[in-house]
């Protein structure tokens, strides 16, 4: 019988998936081994002082893989964090990493508390014990691991880490100090663009998929994402952005959830109407324009065309899977299919873009991040001018030989002003995110045993770690 619990935890659904794909591979054991293993385990326990007691923290850094450095992934504040978990997320990284081309191994940081229990002060004084955990033990770094956010963290996380990070270097290191963690805030070293990044990165992949014909007559939709209606279940950093990018392409978004409720209408909720009131009562729920769901389980069975889950792991499984009336599920959350649904979707014929590629936007931008601390100069800031005056130049011969002067609706269009780093960016995670589907768009074709695209990501993903240990001859 089906049911809510699945038999797997979540590492061990991560490792499942890792055995199908690598059988469609001619990796050697050995090798496979070695790639799927987690190389690092850190778990540790520390005090801090919260109010008049001493509370002992449990928390955890997994480097997952070493075959390529700095080690890279976020760090989730949570009260189900546990070492399963965090070894489960560090092991997805990797292959995020490896599909995107970004050349890091993955690492996944966890620290078990629920944030909405402390004040900022608390916080505060959490994230930067925990960080110089992280010091003591070598466990962070530019070029040794380099953590990010994640569930229940964000910029204001990221600059404590940096802060508490510069204080233990010596100045020949605070060259490249600010490389130590991605996502912070634009004014200390961060990136334009990587706080939507990963939602960004959602609606590029779906609208990829949504692009090919041939997949979508298979799924009996039309093309494009126009008029495509949607529901988002998780309405913080990747929902939201999701939701939005979606509800700017012309999707509709007929629901969405969270984690005390959910809201429904048929005909498109706002989302930037429902964030200032979900901002301003602290809830989705009694949103005016949409009608509450009673159960906030049952959105995920709404009907739609794509569902987009978008909070934890584990969301979809062997008792909601077969409700589900999505022709396309696009994991925004890592782990959000247990093993059992993912079994029940493959059988209904729904596509499921896996979180190992949906989700690595935010790992993509991250890496432009680290790319610019390590270079010391924004992006676009040498050639923004000479390209803009390059442009006009050739607007003016056209206008010379054509006789005719463009518009200012026309010059517009056409961007004469040179790339400024929030283009950059936006460009650079799509052309990422566009390539990498049809690499593994191309192995989900043509090798029979890669029966649906989680299984043609990870055989893609493997492959690609498993060529970067040939050079050195330890495996066959
Ligand atoms: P977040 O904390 O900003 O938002 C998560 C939201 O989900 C919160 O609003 C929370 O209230 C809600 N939620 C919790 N339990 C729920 C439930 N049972 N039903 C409905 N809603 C629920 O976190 P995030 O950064 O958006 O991360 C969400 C997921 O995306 C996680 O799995 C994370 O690992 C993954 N992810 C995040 C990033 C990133 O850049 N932030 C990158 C890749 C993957």
């Amino acid at each position: 019988m089906s049911s809510n619990k699945s038999k797997y935890s979540f590492y061990e659904s991560v490792e499942l998936y890792f055995e199908k794909a690598a059988s469609s591979t001619k990796i050697d054991r050995s090798l496979l081994d070695q790639i799927k293993g987690c190389n690092s385990i850190y778990a540790m326990n520390f005090p801090v002082k919260i109010g008049k007691k001493i509370e002992v923290i449990e928390a955890y850094r997994v480097q997952h893989s070493h075959h390529k450095l700095p080690c890279k992934g976020g760090i989730r504040f949570s009260s189900k964090v546990n070492q399963d978990e965090v070894m489960a997320l560090a092991s997805l990284m990797t292959y995020k990493c490896a599909l995107v081309d970004v050349p890091f191994g993955g690492a996944k940081g966890g620290v078990k508390i629920s944030p909405s229990k402390y004040n900022v002060n608390q916080l505060e004084r959490i994230t930067r014990r925990y960080t110089s955990e992280l010091i003591k033990k070598n466990f962070i770094g530019p070029g040794l691991d380099v953590p990010a956010p994640d569930y229940g963290t964000g910029a204001r996380e990221m600059s404590w880490i940096l802060d508490t990070y510069q204080v233990f270097q010596s100045d020949s290191n605070m060259v490249d100090a600010y490389g130590c963690v991605t996502g912070k805030p634009v004014g200390q070293g961060g990136i334009r663009g990587r706080t939507e990044a990963t939602g960004l990165g959602v609606f590029y992949g779906t609208r990829e998929a949504c692009s090919i014909p041939e997949d979508m007559k298979a799924l009996g939709l039309t093309t494009g994402i126009e008029g495509k209606r949607v529901v988002i279940q998780g309405f913080g950093n990747v929902g939201y952005w999701s939701a939005k990018f979606f509800m700017e392409a012309g999707a509709i978004i007929v629901g969405v959830a969270e984690w005390d409720g959910a809201v429904h209408n048929p005909k498109g909720i706002d989302v930037d109407a429902l964030k200032k009131h979900q901002k301003k009562t602290g809830s989705i729920k009694s949103f005016p324009k949409a009608k509450n769901i009673s159960n906030r389980k049952s959105a995920l069975e709404l009907d739609c065309d794509i569902l987009v889950p978008a909070a934890l792991e584990q969301q979809i499984h062997g008792g909601n899977a077969p409700n589900i009336k999505a022709k396309i599920i696009a994991e925004g959350a890592n782990g959000p299919t247990t093993p059992e649904a993912d079994a029940i979707l493959i059988k209904k014929g729904v596509m499921v873009l896996p979180d190992m590629y949906l989700n690595a936007g935010g790992v993509t931008v991250s890496y432009f991040e680290w790319l610019k601390n390590l270079s010391h100069v924004r992006f676009g800031r040498m050639d923004k001018r000479f390209q803009e005056s390059n442009n006009n130049e050739l607007i003016k011969m056209v206008e010379k030989i054509t006789d005719r002067t463009l518009s200012l609706k026309e010059r517009k269009k056409l961007k004469l002003s040179g790339p400024n780093e929030a283009d950059l960016v936006y460009s650079g995670l799509e052309e990422t995110m566009v390539n990498a589907y049809h690499d593994i768009r191309t192995v989900w074709k043509k090798n029979k045993k890669t029966e649906d695209l989680r299984a043609a990501a990870f055989n893609v993903a493997i492959s690609k770690v498993a060529q970067s240990y040939e050079t050195l001859g330890i495996f066959p």
